[in-house]
This record gives structure tokens, C-alpha cells and sequence, in this order.
């Protein structure tokens, strides 16, 4: 099939099923199956092997059903580096970006640090600051055996290896990491109010794991157990940074945090909501 008929047929396909952005997934799934720009997608028409057709159009199918995009392609962007993700690890999320911009101010390219990501996950917070600032190296903790694998198959792909340790860890734990040894925590941790979950987007609460997305009653389950065990781990002066839902649960985590913690930033996300906080 040519590719310009291709193009169509995919976008009508997407389009029938009210599939969200049906332009822009119909061309990601043909760039990414078919190996062709998105530039070049515009301007150009060659044939399309079958076989690069029949795997296009499933892709299709499964988006049109109503599964998550990443899923589908097994790939998501995330502070513009690429990772593989599938069912069992959260989708990288745009404003859990703004947690790298933010560490990356207080932890600028060429500055030596050693951090530990707390809920990894498919390890994008980790991977995008190591590779911002070549001087840092990360222990990077999940719970989840699956996480942990898309985690290590990422921080491959991304060459990585030699500077991030895996840990697989249920409870808040960072053995064997000495006491006192890191210079900042970044955490993602699970934090939507269990009590939530059944209105989340059908798109997220039928694909994606709620062991990743809910928090326990308020959502603060985990952090909870993160102010307990963490901050020993911290060196004198070192910084957490931490993404939330916001409102009532940013006020609950600044109790949480104690005294020990000075706030250094609260930053808002695209929704206007404090999504992160920083304290040192
Ligand atoms: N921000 C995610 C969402 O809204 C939740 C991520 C999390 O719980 N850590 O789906």
C-alpha cells in the first residue's frame, strides 16, 4: 500500500473509534513501525510492504480498542530521550519532567552527586538525569520486578549500566546504600487517593497498574513510609524532590517531611497544581 493511502486509512480508523489525536497516533505508529520520519511522512508516498502494513494496522486496531499509545508502540518520550515501556510500568508522565528540570538546577551538568530514584518505574526520572549531567550516578528502587526490568532494559539502551544500580525493594528500604551517602532523593512514588482510582481516564485505570498509580486512603500511604525510612540516607544538607498531587496532599507531605527539612520550592505543573516539592 502507498503511504499517503496508508496515512488515511489509519487516521479514519483512529477517527471512528473517537480515538484521542487520531492524526498524530496514526502517523507515530506509521514513523515508528515503518521507519520513516515524521518529516518525511508529509512529503512522501512509496509503497509499504504488506507485512509493514498488516503490523501497522494491528497497531491500529489495539489503539482504536482504547489501549495507551506507549503500550501500543512499547515506546514513550520522556525529557526528549526515548524509552520502552509496556503493561506492568507506568507511562512516563510530561510533568514528571519538570522534576528533572528542577533537580537539574541544584544538580547542574559537571556537578557530582549520587541520588537515588525512589518508584522508579520504567526508570525515566533516573535515565534523564543521568543523562543531563554525565557526573551523577543513581541507585534506582521499585517494588515491582516488571518495573524494574523495562527500568534496566531503558538505562541499557541509553548506555547507562555503569552508572545506575537496580534495587529491587517492597518496603522503603535503600540497603545496601550506607547511611548518609546520598545527596538527593528524587520519588514518584504511587499518589493518587485510592478512593480516586475508579474515576481516573478509562485509558489509565484499565491499562495501567494501579500498584504504580494509587497511594492508599488520601494517597500519602507511601510517603508515609518514605519520610519514616529515607531521610537517614541523606548527607547533611542533601535534598529530596518529590512529585505530588497537589492541594491538601502537598500541606499533608510538608508535615510529613518534619523538621529536619527546610522547603526550598514548590513547583506548579501545566494544570497549575503544585506537583512538586523540594525540600533540603
Ligand atoms: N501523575 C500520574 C497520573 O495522574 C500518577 C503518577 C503517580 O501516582 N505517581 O496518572
Amino acid at each position: 500500500m502507498k503511504l499517503q493511502r496508508l496515512r488515511r486509512e489509519l487516521r479514519s480508523i483512529l477517527r471512528e473509534a473517537q480515538s484521542a489525536r487520531p492524526e498524530y497516533s496514526a502517523d507515530l505508529i506509521i514513523s515508528l513501525r515503518a521507519g520513516i520520519s515524521r518529516a518525511e511522512l508529509i512529503y512522501k508516498d512509496d509503497e509499504i510492504p504488506a507485512h509493514v502494513c498488516r503490523g501497522i494496522f494491528s497497531a491500529a486496531a489495539k489503539r482504536a480498542k482504547g489501549v495507551p499509545l506507549a503500550y501500543v508502540l512499547h515506546e514513550a518520550e520522556f525529557y526528549g530521550y526515548p524509552f520502552k515501556v509496556g503493561r506492568g510500568v507506568l507511562i512516563p508522565r510530561p510533568e514528571s519532567e519538570l522534576l528533572v528540570e528542577e533537580a537539574l538546577k541544584y544538580f547542574p551538568k559537571g556537578r557530582a552527586a549520587r541520588f537515588a530514584d525512589w518508584c522508579t518505574g520504567s526508570g525515566c526520572i533516573a535515565c534523564a538525569l543521568l543523562l543531563e549531567n554525565p557526573s551523577l550516578s543513581c541507585v534506582a528502587v521499585d517494588k515491582s520486578p516488571q518495573a524494574l526490568r523495562w527500568a534496566r532494559m531503558n538505562a541499557k539502551r541509553l548506555k547507562l549500566e555503569a552508572r545506575v544500580e537496580f534495587l529491587l525493594n517492597g518496603e522503603p528500604r535503600l540497603a545496601p546504600v550506607e547511611e548518609e551517602s546520598l545527596d538527593f532523593i528524587t520519588a514518584n512514588p504511587p499518589y493518587i487517593p485510592s478512593e480516586e482510582i475508579a474515576g481516573l481516564m478509562p485509558e489509565v485505570r484499565d491499562y495501567e497498574p494501579h500498584s504504580a498509580l494509587d497511594g492508599g486512603r488520601g494517597g500519602t500511604f507511601l510517603y508515609k513510609k518514605f519520610f519514616a525510612a529515607f531521610p537517614r540516607f541523606l548527607k547533611s544538607g542533601g535534598m529530596i524532590l518529590c512529585e505530588c498531587a497537589g492541594g491538601r496532599q502537598a500541606e499533608e507531605l510538608c508535615e510529613l517531611s518534619g523538621d529536619s527539612f527546610v522547603l526550598v520550592n514548590k513547583v506548579l505543573d501545566y494544570n497549575a497544581i503544585i506537583r512538586h516539592i523540594i525540600w533540603r
